[in-house]
């Protein structure tokens, strides 16, 4: 069973999403915790946590994906912004006990000059700060584009991360369709050897969900333009081998492509129509 959603605007709670994406042919989504450029958090309703719950199990939507806001940085170079995305991503951490057993994923940071091994022991540091081992959610870091100073471009920073973080067992990756293309991945010709690679660096079973976006920008651009499916330099075809590979069909699958619900609903019916 396909498991496929969109990016959905969190700001009538849970419930209100689950119903949302059952309407649009969806049975996953994912949603900002908060203002995506970072600020509070709305309390815990758990009137709603609990409706939703109850609205997921009937409705065959067996798991969520999180977004932290974009903005965390856990490698900045100032400590008072590191201590903000710690304290900023613990809290929702405790926030997604309301709803056990999902997912929550972040993009690494921004290393900011200070270089990508410094980058990668801050935000190890960070995850070894805030993970508890009764924690019901995986976090999952975000494959990026290598925009600017950004870590977690290249598989094996995400492995330098993972291997030292503690918790191993609540760590896992998100790969973005988009942001691989762009990080130099050629998903689209030899996704065998990009899913190889990733199985050597890191291990398969650490990927828990995939962004899928086209891409404004060609192979290796180091951009980060999400593209409407079947209008970038992925295509549609692309896209659906990556949702159809034996080692990945089990993920969820979740679009982040400009889009408004109409279009989200479009986009999904096309994919699900073309999966096999
Ligand atoms: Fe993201
Ligand atoms: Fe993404
Ligand atoms: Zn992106």
């Amino acid at each position: 069973m396909l498991k496929i959603g969109c990016h959905l605007s969190a700001s009538k709670g849970y419930a209100h999403m689950g119903r949302e994406i059952v309407s649009i042919g969806g049975n996953t989504f994912q949603f900002f915790t908060r203002n995506p450029r970072g600020g509070s958090a709305k309390a815990v309703d758990e009137k709603d946590c609990l409706a939703f719950r109850d609205y997921a199990a009937q409705n065959g939507i067996d798991i969520i994906l999180a977004h932290a806001p974009y903005t965390l940085n856990g490698c900045s170079k100032d400590e008072s912004i590191r201590d903000f995305a710690r304290r900023t991503m613990l809290d929702d951490l405790q926030r997604m006990e309301y709803v056990p057993g999902n997912l929550y994923n972040f993009h690494p940071g921004s290393h900011v000059g200070q270089g990508v091994d410094v980058g990668i022991e801050q935000i190890a540091d960070m995850l070894n700060a805030i993970l508890w081992p009764e924690m019901q959610t995986t976090v999952l870091l975000e494959t990026m584009a290598g925009k600017g100073s950004e870590v977690g471009s290249r598989f094996e920073e995400l492995r330098a991360i993972i291997d030292r973080v503690e918790l191993k067992d609540k760590v896992g990756i998100c790969m973005d369709t988009c942001h691989v293309n762009d990080a130099g991945y050629d998903i689209v010709n030899h996704l065998e050897d990009v899913l190889g690679e990733f199985d050597r660096v890191i291990g398969l079973d650490r990927l828990k969900a995939v962004h899928i976006n086209d891409s404004k920008n060609p192979l290796g651009a180091h951009k980060d333009r999400h593209e409407k499916i079947g209008l970038g330099y992925i295509g549609t075809e692309g896209i659906l081998g990556v949702m159809q590979h034996p080692a990945l069909r089990h993920l969820p699958f979740y679009l982040e492509t400009p889009n408004e619900l109409d279009g989200y609903q479009a986009e999904i019916a096309l994919l699900k129509e073309k999966w096999v």
